[in-house]
């Protein structure tokens, strides 16, 4: 059991005002906020062991660069990699994404091959294979989904074709919270013998996730989705897949000669990091991860539905709501219409009660076309979020429908 009123006081942001009423922060699956561990870890980097890594002989620098190998150590046992050179700091999921489309496709797609994703993909994992597709001429494929926002499987399986190179899918939808059973999506990729990369964005804040458990190729998350610094990311690939694939940036760090006539790239997993990387980020990333692994990944889970079922229950019973993802298997994630109010207007007036909720498309336009919707009103929560928040947000809904 988490005490959770001790928790918040690791989160002085919780504690904040907005026009004059306590912060209810229900966005949470657009960035969490930072407990004080992993800010104090920025500014201690900053002031104490603050020199450019890998390069430098004297004592800060090799303070630096220690401190930055011990982060990329630290996500390789959050992650459960088997070595520490298949953690790739980036900028973060969206970037680790890019990387993999653009090295990957490079290596192992020429015109007419497939990459399958999903119809729930958030556009950072959509995007980028299209700026690929259009490039090789590669063709995408959609997994499409049921009624209740769980992914048809058997419909995957029609989609492929001796041209499938990869599969690409998120772990859990943004949107609509559905928990992708990604293990058996894995082993139906294998038996192809096609890799796969899973988005990490939604999962890796919220459940205990293990790499090598999934025999997954790549996985990739966001350090400020789990309580870390903006700026920094993760790509976790298995080594015989990183080693194959060409460096995605050049630059300084990723090499190891250059003269004009030949250069050699630098070992797993520099070849990927190139320029100076944010060690200051990677540490508190580390500090972050951490502080959930303190908490207990399971304890965090079990809290996180225990906030969703008492969400999903007051909601439900208010009039003309619609939810937006009714899996069995769900994050803590609530899409939701009321009647024809439009999102933008809900959103706008609850945050005038001090309620942070998003609105919108969330970054997954084709799957509000499925839907056949153009937004919705998100809610999410995290561990540090509690039931009164939660009755606070369903009094706001009541007040907004009441005014429509
Ligand atoms: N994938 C999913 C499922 C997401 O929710 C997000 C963030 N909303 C991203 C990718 C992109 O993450 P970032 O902006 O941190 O790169």
């Amino acid at each position: 059991m988490l005490d959770i009123q001790t928790i918040r006081e690791d989160f002085p942001i919780l504690s904040h005002q907005v026009y004059g009423k306590p912060l209810v922060y229900l966005d949470n699956a657009a960035t969490t906020q930072k407990p004080r561990c992993v800010v104090e870890k920025i500014e201690k980097g900053y002031y104490n062991v603050n020199a450019n890594i890998h390069r430098g002989v004297h004592f800060l620098s090799q303070e630096a660069t220690e401190a930055h190998e011990e982060a990329r150590q630290t996500v390789q046992r959050f992650l459960n990699a088997r070595s520490s050179d298949e953690i790739v700091f980036t900028r973060g999921t969206t970037e680790s994404i890019n990387l993999v489309a653009s090295s990957f496709t490079d290596e192992c797609m020429s015109a007419g091959d497939e990459v399958i994703l999903s119809v729930m993909e958030h556009h950072s994992n959509i995007v980028p294979w299209q700026i690929q597709a259009a490039k090789k001429g590669i063709t995408i494929r959609v997994i499409p989904m049921n009624d209740r926002g769980e992914l048809l499987l058997d419909e995957y399986k029609k989609l492929f074709t001796d041209r499938t190179r990869l599969v690409a899918v998120s772990h859990v939808s943004n949107v609509l919270g559905t928990v992708n059973p990604v293990k058996e999506i894995i082993a139906i990729a294998h038996e192809q013998g096609v890799p796969v990369l899973i988005d990490g964005a939604q999962s890796t804040p919220h459940m205990k996730v293990d790499v090598q458990d999934l025999d997954v190729e790549f996985y990739v998350f966001s350090g400020h989705k789990i309580y870390g610094p903006t700026g920094i990311g993760v790509l976790y690939g298995k080594e015989e897949w990183l080693d194959r694939l060409p460096p995605y940036q050049g630059g300084g760090e990723m090499i190891s000669s250059v003269s004009f006539e030949k250069t050699v790239f630098g070992e797993l997993p520099f070849k990927f990091e190139a320029g100076t990387p944010d060690f200051i980020g990677s540490t508190a990333l580390a500090e972050a991860l951490r502080y959930v692994d303190g908490l207990g990944m399971e304890n965090i889970a079990a809290r996180e539905q225990e906030l969703l079922r008492y969400a999903t229950d007051r909601l439900s019973a208010i009039d003309g709501i619609r939810i937006f993802g009714n899996a069995p298997e769900k994050g803590a994630v609530l899409s939701f219409l009321i009647g024809s109010i439009h999102h933008y207007d809900m959103g706008m007036l609850l945050d005038r009660l001090g309620i942070a909720v998003r609105t919108g498309h969330h970054c997954a336009q084709p799957l509000m076309q499925a839907l056949g919707i153009e937004g919705t009103v998100r809610a999410s929560f995290s561990f540090y979020n509690t039931k009164e928040e939660i009755d606070t947000l369903v009094e706001g809904i009541e007040r907004v429908r009441k005014m429509f």
